[in-house]
């Protein structure tokens, strides 16, 4: 894959870069990027733009398994299109191996993870308290007494590495939903940071709380928007920052777009790919004014370009509900 056609520059020096603002853009090549993942980043931009930050651009393509082919050079493109644009990068997670296995090495040798042999089976059969359902059972710490040692007695034995949570997690401000406390001994458990090989993945791999808190820090990000299903991840990649002796970012969480049933946009609510909107001839600016009214800044749905938003970009106007994104509002913009 080659980016050399998009508008990549040289990192900045550390130095230069330790005063200013940096937000980031990181989609993932799971899938198409959709009108909800548009509003997310466009929130994201504004913030760091409107503040005279920097912009970082990172494709999260470390999920193989998931990940579909062309879908990094999409997701570049809906981001022109939308009229984003970023000062560094795109840099791409599987070309940052070597990163991510140094700091799991460094994590190693203060016994902050230990290596744990369950299967997905395993953990659900002997997990029984209730849990969030997008979060997975609470991990019943079948192996929390295994050492770092433990891991050369496992031989062939497909093992990942989970970080121990310690009896108190993290709070923190977060920049949208306020002052949150997550107990992570509620919420997940002791959690993986680097993932054991799978049916069609022979080597074993970071996994996205890992590389998400090397990649934020190597870009200098001191500014991470991103949607409210992550907002318990935040303990999670605090608790690495402290460990790797990092500086964390602030964090904003944002609600989510939702179909007509509530549900998190999906395919089920038809096909609001951004480069099917594209294709149909919708234009940019109309997409961007649908999103900025659903977030307050303007009065009515009119065209606008992102740059045009700067000034009217505000945190505390977007509603705290999800948006819930209708067939009609879609053909206000001309799609469908
Ligand atoms: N790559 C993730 C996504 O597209 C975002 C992760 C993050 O913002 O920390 O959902
Ligand atoms: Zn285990």
């Amino acid at each position: 894959m080659s980016f050399s056609d998009t508008n990549r520059t040289p990192c900045p020096s550390l130095g230069e870069r330790s005063s200013v603002p940096t937000g980031r853009l990181a989609p993932s090549p799971t899938g198409a990027q959709h009108v909800g993942n548009a509003r997310t980043y466009l929130i994201a931009w504004l913030s760091a733009r409107s503040s005279g930050g920097r912009v970082v651009l990172r494709i999260e393509d470390i999920d193989s398994p998931r990940v579909k082919a062309g879908a990094d050079r999409q997701a570049v493109e809906d981001l022109l299109w939308l009229g984003l644009d970023w000062d560094e990068g795109p840099i791409v997670q599987t070309r940052r191996m070597e990163e991510y296995a140094s700091a799991l090495a460094q994590l190693k040798k203060q016994e902050f993870v230990y290596p744990c042999t369950c299967t997905r089976g395993d953990v659900e059969r002997a997990a029984s308290a209730p849990h969030l359902e997008h979060e997975g059972p609470i991990y019943p710490g079948l192996c929390a007494e295994n050492t770092v040692a433990t891991a050369e007695s496992l031989g062939d034995r497909p093992h990942c590495w989970r970080f121990r949570v310690p009896v108190e997690s993290p709070s923190f401000v977060d920049g949208f939903a306020g002052p949150t406390q997550i107990d992570l001994r509620q919420v997940g458990g002791d959690f993986v940071v680097w993932k054991a090989p799978r049916p069609g993945v022979s080597e074993s791999t970071p996994a996205y709380q890992l590389a998400v808190v090397v990649d934020d820090a190597a870009q200098g990000v001191t500014e991470v928007v991103r949607g409210d299903d992550l907002l318990a991840s935040t303990p999670r990649q605090l608790l690495l920052y402290r460990a790797l002796g990092l500086k964390p970012p602030s964090f904003v969480h944002v609600p989510l777009v939702v179909g007509v049933d509530g549900r998190r946009l999906a395919k089920r609510h038809g096909d609001t790919r951004l480069s099917s909107l594209r294709e149909a001839g919708v234009r940019p600016q109309l997409l961007l004014g649908l999103l900025a009214w659903s977030c307050g800044w303007l009065p009515s749905i009119e065209p606008i370009a992102a740059q045009s938003l700067l000034p009217l970009f505000r945190l505390d106007s977007i509603p705290p509900a999800p948006f819930v994104l209708t067939p009609e509002l879609l053909r206000t913009i001309g799609y469908g």
